[in-house]
């Protein structure tokens, strides 16, 4: 064999066997918890006019700076591949005029594939899966912003099978916002010249975004930078206070993070960040946060929204062994056939049974019949048939290991346990 030439991208997954089946489980599961909160499933193009991302995410954001993976031109129109869910949601609402709807809010959940431009390492990729909401409406209230959280917090805690910290913040209104920003940038502006360049940038366009820089120096200078919580209106203290009050009755454990500002440029209000209790070191989980201005900025009415996402590949990776091996748990065909007689016998079976729900897995034996058991265990097979050269059918329970001769005509009841 020569050598292979062609390999898989950098920040990318081959999913086959347990893998697949346990991104497949973790889909059902999640979605699932989504529809407990009233959430439908909703699947927008994998990719979109690269404007939507611009406008949208934010010029200063990281993602659209430098992140996203825009697709060589062909014809009139610049295209991107989706680097998260929240603005092609937005779009798919606009477009449709789901917005004119009576019935609000609108809830959407999602899962699939995003894409982003980033340095690959643990648990960062180029190519992941993220699960999330996202909540429409005209004002977002107090609770359909805490249903949000709440079902960020129990879809994780049930894919993970264990407690998961929030970290949370309060942005305030735009207003409130774009006074804080101007405090920071107060704050930030003579400092700038030790700080990185890519906080130089943010300093000009978002310095909110300087609170999210990962650079040890850079985080020293902003721990004294100005508090979010005094920029504040009293609107905003209030709907804060009564959030936080209502998390504590209900027990959920939170940390609040004045620092916490998200990626991207559009939050305010509520944020927040999933992170694994136990592992605190191990990296968000997921995140969320609402937004006033995205509906607008993409030419549609004043409608807000909150949403969340949850990264897929970190939950699959922040699971303890046992809980991955829950899901990944292989169902295996009721009937595994090893077809001796090779005559079309085996086949017009299967194609009965199958017509009546029964799943049939097929293998053209020429072994030995011990190689045929081995693999139906290896397929976790619950029985297998042998048709033998000269007509005559044996089936064989894999649990018990029972091997009887059977009669076409009984095969139905004995799989159904009837
Ligand atoms: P974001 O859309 O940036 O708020 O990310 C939401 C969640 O997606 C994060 O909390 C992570 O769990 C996950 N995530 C973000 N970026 C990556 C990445 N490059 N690779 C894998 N997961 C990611």
């Amino acid at each position: 064999m020569s050598e292979q030439s062609i390999k898989r991208p950098r920040g990318t997954n081959d999913y086959f066997g347990e893998s697949a089946i346990a991104l497949q489980r973790l889909r059902t599961l999640l979605l699932e918890e989504g529809a407990l909160y009233g959430a439908m499933e909703v699947d927008p193009p994998i990719f979109e006019e690269s404007r939507l991302f611009h406008r949208s995410v934010g010029e200063s954001s990281d993602i659209v700076r430098k992140e996203t993976f825009d697709l060589v031109r062909k014809g009139d129109k610049d295209y991107t591949l989706r680097p998260e869910f929240t603005a092609g949601v937005n779009r798919l609402v606009l477009e449709n005029k789901l917005y004119s709807s009576p019935d609000l809010p609108i809830r959407f959940s999602y899962f699939g594939k995003v894409f982003r431009y980033e340095r690959p390492q643990s648990g960062r990729l180029r190519e992941f899966h993220q699960f999330g909401v996202e909540f429409l409406d005209k004002e977002v209230d107090l609770d359909t912003s805490l249903d949000a959280l709440l079902l960020s917090v129990s879809a994780t805690q049930k894919a993970l099978g264990k407690k998961v910290l929030v970290q949370l913040n309060y942005l305030g209104s735009f207003a409130s916002r774009e006074r804080y920003k101007k405090a920071l940038h107060d704050y930030f502006e003579p400092k700038v010249d030790q700080m990185c360049e890519d906080c130089k940038a943010r300093l000009l366009t978002n310095p909110l975004r300087i609170l999210d820089c990962k650079v040890e120096a850079d985080q020293a200078i902003a721990k004294d930078a100005p508090s979010i919580e005094d920029y504040l209106d009293e609107k905003d203290k209030a709907e804060y206070q009564t959030m936080l009050s209502t998390l504590d009755h209900m027990g959920l454990s939170y940390r609040k993070d004045p620092g916490l500002v998200r990626g991207l440029d559009y939050y305010t209000g509520l944020v927040w960040e999933i992170y694994d209790e136990e592992n605190p070191d191990f990296p968000a989980l997921g995140g969320g946060g609402k937004y006033s201005s995205l509906m607008h900025d993409i030419g549609g009415p004043d409608f807000e929204g909150i949403g969340f996402s949850l990264g897929v590949e970190r939950l699959l990776l922040d699971m303890s062994a046992q809980r991955k091996a829950e899901l990944s748990l292989l169902q295996g065909p009721d009937l595994f056939v090893v077809d001796l007689a090779k005559d079309g016998k085996a086949l017009e079976i299967m194609k009965r049974l199958r017509g009546e729900g029964i799943p049939c897995y097929a293998a053209s034996f020429a072994r030995a019949l011990g190689g045929a058991f081995k693999m139906a265990d290896r397929i976790h097979a619950k029985n297998t048939l042998v048709v033998f050269e000269d007509g005559h059918m044996e089936i064989k329970e894999m649990a018990t290991r029972n091997q009887v001769p059977i009669e076409e005509e009984d095969l139905l009841k004995v799989l159904k346990g009837e």
